[in-house]
């Protein structure tokens, strides 16, 4: 029953109903309700020896031009995850290499000193709706903070419209075991950038959690609030040492680190083809993704520039 109940979880959304293997502790004054840390052991998280990086700034040109997936032609001809904005970041930076071999590249944008925040812009191969958010923050970048923009973890499901990495691993419940390059990626990334909150933007779903409290509260819901989704939840927790979100394995690098989930709806009906119920599945227009990806971005900007 138990594994049952995993395995939808691990289909759906990203799963504010995720079972918990964990015992409730309050962490701090501001975790919320079902914060939870795990009790069993864990896999110590790698070190930077672990987690080879470049210790120059990287830059491949290819990367702003060239096609990358399946979500530049199921979308009619709309953008994806290539930039079409004209605009070059202020640095780059390969933070990994993806198990077929394509870089894991974080764009740097905005000021340099300041808070800096982490946007992985997509994590599951078959979702598209994220390069709308993606590509909003490179149209207007911010002026008083930073953002390291990782516009895809996993380029290889990007190209192969796969949901999964080429191991054939969820990377998003690959937070505590890091069994893939791209999670271990986006670990070192966290322990490199030492973000102040860290945005995952996901879809097909409809709305937006946060994890932690804080930071990570106040932005989702300002950012919920911006577009009338209402009263924000839980990002989820599994908390198993075999199963975790990102958000979870992040708090490993940096505890209590605050993240906000954002589920987009989908731009086309071939994104994210596999979750068990697909009535649960939001589909809009990629006119109105971009726009509530331009009004999640502001909504998120004036609370950064308010720290
Ligand atoms: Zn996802």
């Amino acid at each position: 029953m138990l594994l049952a109940a995993l395995s939808i979880a691990a289909c759906t959304s990203e799963a504010a109903t995720a079972p918990v293997e964990t015992t409730t502790v309050t962490t701090s004054a501001t975790a919320e309700p079902t914060t939870s840390v795990p009790t069993t052991s864990i896999t110590p998280f790698p070190t930077s020896s672990d987690v080879a990086l470049p210790t120059t700034p990287m830059f491949d040109p290819s990367y702003l031009d060239t096609p990358i997936g399946t979500c530049d032609t199921i979308t009619d001809g709309a953008i994806g995850y290539r930039n079409e904005t004209g605009r070059i970041a202020e640095r780059y930076e390969q933070i990994g290499e993806s198990a077929q071999g394509r870089p894991l590249w974080a764009e740097h944008w905005g000021t340099s000193d300041g808070p800096q925040v982490l946007v992985l812009g997509q994590v599951h191969g078959d979702e598209c709706a994220p390069a709308w958010f993606v590509q909003a923050i490179r149209n207007r970048p911010p002026t008083s903070f930073g953002i390291w923009l990782v516009a895809t973890v996993n380029p290889d499901g990007l190209a192969a419209h796969t949901r999964r990495t080429a191991d054939e691993v969820d990377p998003n419940r690959d937070g505590f075991r890091l069994e893939t390059p791209e999670a271990r990626a986006v670990m070192a990334a966290t322990e490199r950038f030492r973000p102040v909150l860290t945005v995952h933007v996901h879809s097909p779903y409809q709305w937006i959690g946060a994890h932690n409290g804080g930071l990570a509260t106040q932005a989702a819901q300002a950012m919920s609030d911006a577009v009338g989704w209402g009263p924000i939840p839980n990002a989820g927790r599994v908390g198993r040492d075999d199963l975790a979100f990102l958000w979870e394995g992040q708090e490993r690098v940096i505890p209590g680190h605050p993240s906000v989930l954002i589920e987009f709806p989908a731009v086309a009906e071939a994104e994210s083809p596999a979750p068990p119920d697909p009535a649960q599945k939001d589909v809009a227009s990629v006119a109105v993704v971009a726009d509530l990806a331009v009004t999640m971005r502001d909504a998120l900007y004036a609370v950064m520039s308010a720290q």
